[in-house]
């Protein structure tokens, strides 16, 4: 009896262990297909001198003033500073 119980409680975790490998692997081809079509969903931002957005992966981050921009190359933000001092 208690060998079956044993046996009833392994099977459980085997169909949990299934069930969770199911469940994953749809997330796991749908987070591969994301990458291979590139920026598309990804976070914009814009550019504070020439505003243009950008993929924020892609965009030059600087901290002016306490403050947060993005630029979309490092001529756009020492032309920023520039202009701002
Ligand atoms: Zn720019």
């Amino acid at each position: 009896m208690l060998r079956f119980l044993i046996f009833f409680v392994l099977l459980y975790v085997i169909y949990k262990i299934i069930r969770m490998i199911r469940q994953e692997k749809p997330f796991a081809v749908r987070s591969n297909h994301n990458k291979t079509t590139s920026a598309l969903g990804e976070e914009l931002v814009e550019d504070s001198y020439c505003h243009t957005y950008i993929p924020i992966s892609q965009a030059c981050r600087k901290e002016i003033a306490g403050k947060e921009h993005y630029f979309c190359s490092k001529e756009c933000s020492e032309k920023y500073i520039n202009k701002n001092k």
